[in-house]
């Protein structure tokens, strides 16, 4: 048997990283190389020949035979197709060999994909280029090359390029801000992310006798187990074996792909879990989750389990979201929401900060919509994550610092007193800082948590969105203030200027609990937001503001917005077209039969025992009750299958996402609660699907 080899062995032994490239190129390819993924500087065919060699030849060691040109179109999942390296000789034999050319653009046919419709305007077709400052990696026998995905006349097509132009536009402005306070050797500027992932896994035997689970990946129907999670004794509970091997694997798959699998614990639902890595870059963070999810699910069924991605598989108990950490670093290392040590490094924070309230107020439309998805819909607002209405979460401690400012004051404490420009901020606890997890943005110490995205999702909407609104009131500041950098004024400058936008956008920020219903209240009354589905919010994505600054940071131009507005619509639509009629089936194939086989044996069972002398009075209230439940319950089937062929009629996308949201979706409510009642008064024996307590309590 082979020794296992220690994580330092293992880490990142299929990724072609930095360290790698060190290794196996030339050094003027790398110097070369390295500039290019630093700097933006242009790709040139020589050195892709390089490159492009080097990793064949390091990916052949690894097993591969094929390489994948690895995209995220706006399906919502990853896509791949694999070419082989093989190439024929004269002789009949073969080599294998890979180009420049075929490293840096692949040509997909890109019309199955989705387009919201620009593929009909500008009638192009589609291809991919290599993303150099993502790494390449081997998985299953193929060199995977991160690519973007757009058409020949450079309209985006996919969720990787509008993020790269949102971390390039922030790190200009995010210069030219810092370079007021002082910042001058700052030449970059990144985003940072760190995705905690939560899961559901359960065992393959009953998912697999579940077709709503295969179909739509959360349950349909189910009544609610007796034990839920009131206990909580889920919460960091110990591994149970199964799931302590699955981790184990996991991690070790993780690691080998270079991803910093850091944490691993049970969450506050039975049977759901969570995976944190270290944070990274944003564009790397981007692709890494997409990996996780992917290798979570493959793992899951080594171990005979299914790992569930959606944000509810199961009513009842906690959904699952995906906490978005989300930072900015430059190039000489500093955290931009570190508040920092000395005076003049917190009034830079102070500002950043309070460009963020100003940001996350007026764009809250934008946050919103950035995570909304017709799974996300079961979890946003009802009762256990955040609510759907945006506000910010600083820690009562920060705030009041705020507080003194607005009010002109100085902020003083027992210990400690605090003046703009003149004494250093006291220092926050980092995480400590904020157990207040009931709020949708809030500040961890030294970054931001922006917790409304949903599991299954892909991070990078959540992400361009943020560092688009970033990017939009850094530059806002760096106007107001560039006429006075390097002046004695200065400072006062800073700190009207932050007055003014506290006082403005100080209704944005909220440290109460955010499940009540008097911050429904409140927050009307501060006249937020408050979109509870996806069908309300998503309108919002080419309203004129918002048009206006993702175009003037080259992040979409209108037609764009217009077309990704349509596609998230068109979705919704699909999914809840997709579960209403698995409804259906389900209810005709298998419960209604079941119901009504039942009765049939409750009937026989009383004739006989008539007939024996007895009463029969059980048998005919279960009977009667039964009986009547199947009718509504038949009525209902009918009703829903009408309501969803007047909802594929919708000619409009806007109008059929509306009936699919205010019509379709409470007859399925309607539905399974006649169903989950019936569910509730007939033995285990005869109910044909395996019920909550087996799916949630028997890993
Ligand atoms: P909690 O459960 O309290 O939210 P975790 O430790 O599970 O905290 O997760 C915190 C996440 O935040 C980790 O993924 C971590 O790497 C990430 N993180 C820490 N610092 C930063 C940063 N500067 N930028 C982005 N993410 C960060
Ligand atoms: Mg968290």
């Amino acid at each position: 048997m082979s020794e296992k080899k220690s994580v330092p062995e293992m880490f990142a032994t299929n990724v072609f990283n930095t360290e790698v490239m060190k290794q196996r190129l030339p050094k003027n390819v790398y110097k070369k190389l390295m500039r290019i993924i630093e700097h933006g500087e242009n790709l040139d065919m020589e050195t892709a020949e390089v490159v492009a060699n080097a990793m064949k030849d390091w990916a052949i060691e690894r097993g591969a035979t094929h390489y994948t040109h690895w995209f995220q179109p706006m399906t919502g999942s990853t896509a791949e197709k694999h070419d082989s390296f093989i190439e024929p000789t004269p002789d009949g034999m073969a080599i294998m060999q890979f180009s420049g050319k075929a490293l840096v653009k692949g040509e997909p046919d890109a019309s199955s994909f989705p387009s919201g419709g620009l593929r009909q305007t500008s009638n192009a077709r589609g291809y991919t280029a290599w993303d150099p400052t993502s790494w390449c990696f081997v998985k299953e026998g193929s060199l995977y090359i991160p690519t973007v995905f757009v058409s020949y006349t450079g309209e985006i097509l996919d969720k990787k390029t509008p993020l790269l132009r949102s971390m390039d536009a922030l790190s200009k402005v995010a210069v030219r801000f810092l370079k007021l306070f002082g910042n001058e050797r700052v030449t970059s500027v990144k985003t940072t992310v760190g995705a905690e992932q939560e899961y559901f896994i359960i065992d393959k035997k009953t998912y697999d006798q579940r077709d709503d689970l295969i179909l739509t990946g959360r349950t349909l129907f189910g009544a609610k187990p007796p034990k839920g999670q009131e206990m909580d004794d889920q919460y960091f509970a110990n591994l149970r074996p199964r799931i302590a091997a699955f981790m184990a694997d996991l991690d070790e798959e993780l690691w080998k792909l270079g991803i910093y699998s850091k944490t691993k614990h049970n969450e506050v639902a039975p049977a759901q879990h969570e995976m944190a890595p270290i944070f990274t870059t944003s564009n790397l963070g981007t692709d890494q989750n997409e990996l996780t999810m992917e290798v979570m699910e493959k793992v899951a069924l080594r171990h005979g389990l299914v790992c569930l991605l959606h944000e509810k598989p199961f009513e009842g108990v906690n959904g699952s979201g995906k906490h978005n950490n989300w930072s900015m670093s430059t190039n000489d290392g500093q955290n931009l929401l570190d508040p920092g040590d000395t005076p003049m490094e917190n009034l830079q924070f102070l500002t950043i900060l309070c460009a963020l309230i100003k940001g996350v107020d007026e764009y809250a439309d934008l946050m919103r919509l950035s995570a909304a998805s017709a799974g996300n819909d079961h979890r946003l607002g009802a009762d256990e994550a955040p609510p759907a209405i945006i506000s910010m979460f600083l820690g009562e401690e920060l705030d009041a610092v705020l507080k003194a400012i607005e009010e002109g004051t100085v902020y003083k404490t027992q210990t400690r007193t605090f003046e703009i420009g003149v004494n250093a901020l006291p220092s926050f606890p980092k995480d400590s800082t904020d157990r207040n997890r009931t709020s949708p943005f809030a500040f961890t110490g030294n970054r931001f948590e922006f917790r409304m995205v949903g599991s299954s999702d892909n991070i990078a909407c959540p992400n361009f969105l943020l560092n688009a609104i970033v990017c939009e009131e850094l530059s806002w500041f760096t106007e107001k203030l560039e006429p006075f950098a390097g002046t004695e004024g200065f400072e006062k400058e800073v700190k009207e200027l932050l007055k003014e936008v506290l006082h403005k956008h100080r209704r944005i920020i909220f440290n109460g609990d955010g499940y009540s219903v008097e911050w429904v209240q409140e927050a009307k009354r501060r006249g937020l937001p408050n979109y509870p589905s996806t069908v309300d919010c998503m309108p919002h994505y080419t309203d004129e503001k918002n048009v206006r600054i993702l175009s003037k940071f080259g992040i979409f131009n209108a037609d764009e917005i217009k077309a990704r507005t349509e596609i998230h619509l068109e979705k919704y639509s699909k999914v809840r077209r997709i579960e209403a009629r698995t409804m259906i089936q389900m209810a005709r194939k298998q419960l209604l039969p079941a119901v009504l086989e039942y009765t049939q044996n409750l009937c026989q069972g009383i004739v006989i025992k008539k007939q024996a002398g007895s009463t029969a009075i059980t048998e005919e209230k279960m009977n009667e009750r039964l009986t009547d439940l199947a009718d509504a319950f038949y009525d209902s089937i009918q009703d829903l299958e009408q309501l969803v062929n007047e909802a594929c009629e919708c000619k409009d996308i806007l109008e059929q996402a509306q009936y699919f949201r205010s019509k379709v979706l409470p007859e399925m409510e309607r539905m399974r609660t006649l169903s989950d009642t019936i569910e509730r008064i007939m033995p285990r024996s005869a109910w044909p699907i395996p019920d909550y307590s087996e799916m949630i309590y028997n890993v």
